[in-house]
């Protein structure tokens, strides 16, 4: 599947705001929004003002710069968040959320959603006993997702173990570090969400 591959930094700066698209890096003062807080390009520090259609755009690109998705599949999770009943902006943040590279970044499992999509495409994880090799797959209340038996003693998951879990660990999830297991408890409440999103904006976006 295609995917961006330029220098990631590079997504954050544009969007001013720390998208912890890197993992450790993220956290120390070598972040690039730290040290060049100002879009990239020649007149990235050139004053902006964006246009009401220019914002919603940018928070679109946000969510799926944050979640490492392309318009294609972005488009098909609004789609299904709208046809769904309740506030169509949370439901498409919980599908997000729900997705098993980012269940395995929330767990702990890895640094980053980047580093967990290539755990989980290569076949380290498995959901219910079953192997899971697709990022996109959607994990429900009550599933146990784990680190396959052959995988375990894998370098990766030692220094995780040994660093204590990767960043984003949360309420909504329980994780046994130890074992590399973990359980879906139940499905994220918008407050539980700690991405800097103003999901109406993508709605309104849609519904132009
Ligand atoms: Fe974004 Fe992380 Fe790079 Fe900072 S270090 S700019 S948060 S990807």
């Amino acid at each position: 599947m295609a995917r961006y591959r330029d220098a990631v930094c590079r997504l954050c700066r544009r969007e001013r705001t720390k998208l912890y698209l890197k993992g450790d890096r993220c956290y120390t003062d070598k972040c690039s929004v730290v040290r060049k807080g100002y879009p990239p390009g020649e007149h990235g520090q050139a004053r902006q003002k964006f246009s009401e259609y220019g914002q919603q755009l940018r928070e679109k690109q946000k969510a799926k710069r944050i979640y490492g998705i392309l318009e294609r599949q972005f488009r098909r999770y609004f789609k299904e968040a709208d046809r769904r009943k309740g506030v169509t902006g949370e439901i498409l943040l919980q599908l997000l959320e729900s997705r098993i590279d980012n269940v395995v970044y929330r767990l702990g499992f890895a640094r980053s959603r980047a580093e967990a999509r290539q755990l989980v495409n290569h076949g380290h994880f498995q959901v219910n006993g079953r192997k899971v090799d697709i990022p996109s797959y959607l994990t429900r209340p009550g599933d146990n997702v784990a680190v396959r038996e052959k995988s375990r003693n894998l370098s990766v998951f030692k220094e995780i173990r040994e660093a204590g879990g990767g960043h984003g660990i949360v309420d909504w999830l329980e994780a046994d570090l130890e074992q590399v297991q973990g359980r879906v408890i139940r499905m994220p409440q918008r407050e539980e969400i700690d991405v800097p999103l103003e999901e109406h904006l993508i709605v309104e976006l849609y519904s132009r």
